[in-house]
């Protein structure tokens, strides 16, 4: 079995690192702040004193950080992977970065004889604890085909899309239609709210027809009762509407409404709801048509 490393011990490192254990593979941990690596320690993983230890300890060396600089830092930074890495080992990014920033990592390292992929993720914290993620994956294929028992112990719908940066293009997409889609659930329940008729039954008839989705279901519920507990975070929703809009830009592709639901996510975080779900949107929404 290949021996893992694992950067980045947050609210999806934590528990995809620990999948891998339950699968077998030894580990070795490194994150930033050290309660999480101790939490993993316990439960069988090797610690090590920065991302060049984890590399110079293990064949494969997974990341999952918050942005584009924090990647750049680990992979490529004083201290980083590509300092401990050997050649013929290989680097799995799975954090939602900019797909530039995604093709600069794999070049630099593709020059030291180390392979890497972008393999950003979908499906939230509770696919990262139940290993059912859906993971969009970048780089060359033959690393591709060596990476997949790894990333199955962490997911279920594995796709290769194509060459380095691909994977985080996807991510951008996918981002771009959970945007949209929970401004359309916030903006229809809020109309329902205020023509005065049974918004959870609204949701309900919703539900079965053509306007079914899972964030309808979800986010939907979350904003019947009201609960923005996050879930996924406005403010790093906003950071990948970021990428999604540099990306339009350098591709020259107007992203009409991505710009619009980034609008009305500055709004929400201009006042001070950043740390909320996503699905709070709808408390603007609210707020915009009078509701209390
Ligand atoms: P999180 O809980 O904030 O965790 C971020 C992790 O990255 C922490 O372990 C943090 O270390 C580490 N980190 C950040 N900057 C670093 C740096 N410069 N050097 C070393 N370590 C650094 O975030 P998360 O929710 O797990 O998200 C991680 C990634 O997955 C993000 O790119 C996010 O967009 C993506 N994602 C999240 C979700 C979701 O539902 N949460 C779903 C899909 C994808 P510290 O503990 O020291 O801060």
């Amino acid at each position: 079995m290949e021996r893992i490393g694992f950067i980045g011990l947050g609210i999806m490192g934590k528990p995809m690192a620990r999948n891998l254990l339950k699968a077998g593979y030894p580990l070795v941990v490194y994150n930033r702040s050290r309660p999480a690596m101790e939490a993993l320690a316990a439960e069988g993983a090797t610690l090590a004193e920065s991302p060049k230890a984890v590399a110079q300890q293990t064949d494969v060396v997974i990341s999952c950080v918050s942005d584009s600089p924090d990647v750049e830092a680990v992979a490529l930074g004083s201290n980083g992977i590509i300092e401990g890495a050997q050649p013929g080992s290989l680097y799995i990014d799975m954090s939602t970065i900019a797909p530039a920033t995604a093709r600069n990592v794999y070049t630099t390292l593709k020059a030291k004889g180390i392979d890497a992929l972008d393999a950003p993720v979908s499906g939230g914290d509770i696919g990262a604890i139940q290993g059912t993620l859906s993971i969009m994956v970048g780089g060359d294929e033959p690393a591709f085909q060596r990476s997949l028992p790894i990333l199955q112990a962490m997911g279920k719908n594995i796709v290769y899309i194509g060459e380095a940066g691909a994977g985080q293009v996807t991510k951008a997409c996918n981002q771009i239609v959970v945007a949209l889609t929970v401004q359309a659930v916030a903006e229809a329940l809020t109309l329902a709210k205020q023509s005065g008729v049974d918004v959870a039954r609204v949701r309900e008839a919703l539900m079965g027809g053509f306007a079914q989705s899972r964030i309808l279901d979800v986010h939907g519920k979350r904003i019947l009762e009201g609960d923005f507990q996050p879930g996924f975070k406005l403010n790093l929703h906003r950071k990948d509407m970021n990428i999604v809009l540099q990306t339009g830009r350098e591709t020259g592709v107007p992203l009409l409404g991505s710009a619009q639901v980034t609008t009305l996510m500055d709004a929400l975080i201009a006042q001070g709801k950043g740390d909320l779900d996503n699905s709070a949107l709808a408390s603007l929404y609210e707020l915009l048509a009078g509701i209390n």
